[in-house]
């Protein structure tokens, strides 16, 4: 691209004022605006970098208020940093785009940087090009060395925490694919960003602070992007593990309390991009000191258990025969 549409012209217009934020951001040497970034990295830590990328009729929809897209595409970036007790160190985007639309474009990066403003990471470099909708963020943390929170660490009688409530993404997903439905028949209101479902599907919230806190105390961490079930099967294979979950112990989205107890159950166990975090607490680690230092409520769910079964299980002890399916989006796709 070129003229005032050019690749430089675009960054530097949306994404241009926080270059100067960024340059004086610590551990920024160089921002925006050289051929790449140079970002210095604390003492004694370690490099976390994690990509994700969103593309449009896959993760969302052209009529998708864009601000709350941009804010996505970076707020499940930042879920996977927390995930890995990470410090945010900066951000890069890559940005795909079928035509130049300045009114996308402002909501987009207003969303966007208002979220790396809010989490402190400098967006430190970007990129733009021409073809399909599809937004692309890569992110750079710091931790500890030898302090990430990792998959593979959990052990039997660890016990099993989740923060949050969950569910409420997919019912939120539920309600807008319903929505989209009815859209066919030609009455498709315009996405509204006021309603609680399109809040839990599209302004997720990382939980960096608690992945913070969690550095040195939690063995085993995993942040819930594709359903609490299969990110609790990752996290079991990782750590060579089963898992008992007890269903009453699950703290579910307020919304669910509208539908059915069989699909609030499926929201609970199977949705996915609640973007909480999971995670294997030792028995020597106080969970309610843990709770007091964080800003959000934490619940034991289960422990970990010998063997390599996932087993729910109801009020009575009684098995539950769930689906262990991962999330799928819009779209019939697999996530990672
Ligand atoms: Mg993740």
């Amino acid at each position: 691209m070129t003229g005032p549409d050019s690749e430089f012209e675009l960054i530097r217009r949306y994404f241009g004022a926080p270059a100067a934020a960024a340059a004086s951001a610590e551990g920024v040497r160089l921002g925006i605006g050289d051929d790449a970034a140079l970002l210095g990295i604390p003492g004694g830590h370690e490099l976390v970098v994690t990509v994700d990328t969103l593309v449009e009729g896959t993760h969302f929809f052209p009529d998708h208020p864009p601000a709350s897209v941009g804010h996505k595409a970076l707020a499940s970036n930042l879920s996977d940093l927390a995930a890995m007790g990470a410090d945010p160190l900066g951000a890069v985007l890559s940005l795909t785009l079928p035509r130049v639309d300045h009114g996308w474009l402002a909501g987009f990066s207003e969303g966007f940087l208002a979220l790396a403003g809010e989490a402190g990471i400098p967006l430190v470099g970007g990129d733009t090009n021409r073809g399909p909708l599809a937004i692309s963020v890569t992110v750079l943390g710091a931790v500890p060395a030898g302090q990430a929170l990792r998959r593979d660490g959990a052990r039997p009688g660890d016990r099993l925490v989740v923060s949050g409530a969950l569910g409420g993404a997919a019912f939120g997903l539920t309600h807008e694919t319903a929505r989209r439905a009815r859209g066919v028949a030609g009455d498709m209101p315009p996405a509204d960003a006021g309603d609680p479902a399109c809040e839990r599907l599209f302004w997720p919230r990382a939980r960096l602070a608690l992945g913070r806190g969690l550095r040195n105390r939690a063995r085993a961490a995993i942040d819930i992007s594709d359903g609490l079930l299969a990110d609790l099967g990752h996290l079991c294979a990782a750590s060579g593990c089963g898992a008992r979950i007890d269903w009453p112990a699950i703290p579910r989205d307020p919304l669910l309390a509208e539908v059915p107890d069989a699909q609030a159950r499926d929201h609970a166990l199977g949705g996915g991009e609640d973007y909480e975090l999971l995670f294997a607490l030792p028995a020597g680690e106080s969970l309610d000191l843990l709770a007091f230092s964080v800003d959000v409520p934490l619940t034991v769910i289960g422990e970990c258990t010998t063997g390599d079964e996932v087993v729910v299980e109801d009020t009575d002890g009684q098995r539950l025969d769930v689906a262990r399916a991962g999330h799928d989006h819009f779209a019939d796709t697999e996530k990672h």
